[in-house]
């Protein structure tokens, strides 16, 4: 047996990687699955970007990048943020390999041994392993159901402490699509700064709402980033996840550490994936006005659909990113196709699947073992069909 670390034995594989595998399991054997397990939009990034892509092979794109990214692509991120009213400059940039790697350097630079960190559950699934793979304690917040998901931040004040070395904010979130209000994000941004924590704004979603637009949370407070990072993708709002760029903004301190812990680990972001996301910053944005429509039609049928299934409920319409994460715990105490007693949402997710064929994420990875997350960053037909194979497998439930 291979001797491994303990910080790798210590981390919990994805509760995720089971439904896809029996999801994946049934398709080879022949089953129509309907996935509405990915975390991923299905429509195409802008043409510009491809065609921007291939120039840069033709042009002889063979080098490294440099560390901290390609200067006309930092530049065009800081450009970004400028325009929305952040001042903030080039040299307070970090391309990064998707924002899941910004995040892991932020892990990594920040934390010590024992230091704590911050997060507001049901979370993203990675957040609590990188904390602990930086030797760090993730402290948990849970923002319930009933509430919409949202914190309260007399609940995030509470777990601060002189030990607390950063505050996750995810607004729009993944899973719950909640977008957080000024007045909460104000008064978790005034408890952090009391104790010196750096808040970290994983703003993937910011794009992708249906209402009023997500806040930039630095604009409340710190506009130029002083002790906020911002941690930002092409993933979600140009439909680039295989590209792996994503970016951090924040202290010019902070970027030079998390940069050297980049130079250790991946060093820089392939130079034709950066001039894509080049394209696709710096071009024609109305794409997304369209995008942002169907996704609308989607969550809008999807809503209605599960809210004519009992044991499914939806506390709180969410309005942002493209999740629902609905309470299954209604459920519990039914029997599966097994003929076992369903206890969690891992259990309801795979009695779902098996006889319904329709795939969910449950909540446990997330924090939340009631709810199943559900992607309508899908056809609509499929989501049309969802919503009646849900509603079959439910009845059929012992
Ligand atoms: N943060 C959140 C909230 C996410 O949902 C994801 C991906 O699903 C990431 C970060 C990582 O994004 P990327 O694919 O750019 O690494």
């Amino acid at each position: 047996m291979t001797r491994l670390s303990a910080r790798v034995r210590n981390v919990a594989p994805s509760p995720t990687f089971a439904i896809k595998a029996k999801a994946q399991a049934l398709a080879r054997a022949g089953r129509s699955i309907i996935d509405l397990s990915a975390g991923e939009p299905d429509f195409l990034p802008p043409p510009l970007v491809g065609v921007a892509a291939v120039a840069a092979v033709q042009a002889g794109a063979n080098r490294y990048a440099p560390v901290a990214g390609m200067m006309d692509l930092r530049e065009a991120v800081a450009d970004r943020y400028r325009g929305l009213g952040l001042d903030v400059q080039s040299d307070q940039v970090l391309v990064t390999h998707g924002g899941k790697q910004a995040l892991y350097n932020l892990a990594q630079t920040l934390l010590d041994p024992g230091d704590e960190a911050v997060v507001l559950t049901p979370a993203w699934v990675s957040y609590i392993p990188q904390i602990e793979l930086a030797g760090g304690r993730a402290v948990c917040v849970p923002c319930d159901p009933e509430a919409g998901f949202l914190p309260d931040p007399d609940r995030v004040a509470a777990a601060l402490t002189e030990r607390t070395r950063f505050v996750l904010l995810n607004s729009p979130a993944n899973p719950t699509g909640a977008v957080i209000d000024e007045e909460r994000l104000r008064a978790i941004d005034a408890a952090a700064a009391a104790v010196g924590a750096v808040v970290i704004s994983d703003e993937l979603y910011r794009a992708i709402t249906f209402d009023e637009p997500a806040v930039c949370h630095p604009l409340l407070a710190d506009p130029s980033l002083e002790r906020t990072v911002i941690v930002d993708a092409v993933s979600k709002t140009w439909a680039m996840t295989g590209w792996r760029v994503g970016f951090m903004l924040g202290p010019r301190d902070l970027v030079k550490a998390a940069t050297k812990i980049q130079s250790h680990s991946t060093s820089g972001v392939c130079r034709i994936n950066e001039a894509g996301a080049l394209a696709a910053l710096t071009g024609p944005q109305d794409f997304l006005g369209p995008v942002i429509d169907a996704l609308r039609v989607r969550r809008d049928t999807l809503v209605a659909g599960l809210a004519a299934i009992p044991g499914i409920s939806l506390d709180v319409v969410p309005s942002g990113a493209f999740y629902l994460f609905p309470r299954v715990n209604d459920l519990f105490g039914r029997r599966g196709p097994d003929g076992k007693v369903l206890e969690n949402a891992g259990d309801v997710a795979a009695a779902l699947l098996e006889l319904g064929g329709v795939a969910m994420v449950p909540g446990e990875g997330f924090g939340e073992s009631r709810c199943v997350r559900m992607s309508y960053a899908t056809k609509q037909e499929d989501i049309e069909s969802a919503v009646t194979r849900l509603a079959s497998a439910v009845s059929q439930l012992g």
